[in-house]
């Protein structure tokens, strides 16, 4: 298969010796494998540029087997995937989806604009995952769904959330994201949830600029989830010439990305062991090379409990404090570095004071962390030169 990676800059000669010369590295450089521009020829020049043509099937195909799941609908957006799951579970006014405070907007806004209200429940400190022992507690005779957001890719505590989940006969929808090839206790991370969501986003592992898929994992979501994402109608059935003709069924809208995107997936999706071994090199050399600084500092590191795999999706540092948290962004900015902080707490945000209501016992360790956390740089195209030198810079960083 062939690779090729983003050129990146040449070495600037030091001018006294000792300078490595400047260098920028930006949070994220979108990777190309080198087969995208192909693929998306072959598809323009093949005509079939609307939705679900070959290389829709064979990038969902490609999905389905990575994910150990039968059944893979392409959508436009992780966001758009999470909107067909809020549709798919027929949520009236009232209603209430258990969520972590701690997660990207979408998650929320899919449930709450079909009027549903979020409820927002904190993380445990160690995983930044939604704390499955405050589940239970924030579940009430209206609560429909309980979604989980696999954060950095490492798994919630899947056994704990599924066995309440259980109890109170409602679905799990995983907000898989960052996810795609992780594992939890063996079983892939988008196989575990009654509905799961995955993300193309160009900030994603795997990317095609604005894409997703809905994982649907549960039988009984299955014919209803094609024909909701096919504007309410039977039109996949009638492709497959299972009806001679298609027809308004249900209430649904249009989520089919274009061909001419499914075949930039379908290049990075063959490109998956390369991209996956690219970022898990990355995110190890982090984890060794600035073990020693954190302990000195006080900094804590990603925590990977027993039986998780993660897919590389970031490498984030939490510091003592929001002021070393600003100091670090600050200090690597100075050196070219571009780290950043990550999700605000959407249970006191705006739109979430309207829209939503927070457990029992509030958010302290979603606020504590959102204003401490750094992320650092982590893209496939990474040089050895940029990784050295964000090592170099953060190890440089006195944090108090
Ligand atoms: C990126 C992300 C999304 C949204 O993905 P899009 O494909 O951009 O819609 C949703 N949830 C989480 C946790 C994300 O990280």
């Amino acid at each position: 298969m062939p690779e090729k990676t983003r050129p990146t800059a040449a070495p600037v000669p030091s001018r006294d010796g000792r300078d490595p010369g400047p260098l920028s590295v930006p949070f994220n450089r979108p990777f190309t494998t080198g087969r995208e521009a192909a693929y998306m020829t072959e598809a323009l020049s093949s005509g079939s540029t609307g939705g679900d043509g070959p290389f829709t099937r064979r990038a969902a195909e490609h999905l389905a087997r990575l994910l150990g799941s039968p059944r893979v609908l392409l959508t436009t957006s992780c966001t758009h995937a999470l909107e067909l799951a809020a549709l798919l579970l027929d949520l009236a006014p009232g209603d209430e989806v258990v969520m972590p405070s701690f997660t990207f907007t979408s998650t929320a806004n899919a449930f709450a604009l079909r009027g549903a209200v979020p409820v927002f429940v904190d993380v445990r400190p160690d995983t930044l995952n939604i704390d499955e022992r405050l589940v239970e507690a924030a579940i009430t005779e209206r609560t429909r769904a309980i979604v989980v957001v696999h954060y950095a890719g490492v798994a919630c505590e899947m056994d704990a959330i599924s066995k309440i989940a259980d109890r109170h006969g409602i679905p799990v929808v995983e907000d898989n994201a960052h996810g795609l090839g992780g594992f939890y206790r063996g079983r892939p991370l988008g196989s575990l949830g009654a509905l799961a969501t995955q993300s193309f986003h160009v900030t994603k592992n795997v990317q095609c600029g604005e894409g997703g898929a809905l994982v649907v994992n549960d039988e009984r979501f299955a014919e209803r989830a094609e024909i909701l994402r096919e504007k309410g109608t039977d039109r996949s059935r009638f492709f497959r010439g299972e009806v001679d003709k298609y027809r308004w069924q249900d209430l649904g809208s249009s989520y089919l990305p274009s061909d001419v995107l499914a075949a930039f997936l379908l290049a990075q999706l063959e490109a998956f062991a390369d991209i996956q071994a690219r970022r898990a090199h990355i995110w190890a050399a982090y984890h060794e090379r600035l073990a020693m600084w954190a302990s000195a500092n006080g900094v804590a590191r990603p925590e990977l409990p027993p039986g998780c795999v993660h897919p590389a999706h970031l490498y984030y540092l939490l510091l003592p404090t929001p002021e070393g948290a600003t100091a670090l962004i600050d200090d690597l900015a100075r050196r070219g570095v571009q780290a950043t902080r990550h999700y605000q707490p959407l249970h006191n945000a705006p739109a979430g004071l309207r829209s939503g209501r927070t457990g029992p016992g509030g958010c302290p360790v979603t606020e504590r962390v959102a204003d401490s956390l750094v992320r650092l740089p982590l893209f496939a195209g990474m040089d050895g030169r940029e990784l050295a030198h964000i090592v170099d810079s953060v190890n440089r960083h006195p944090a108090r």
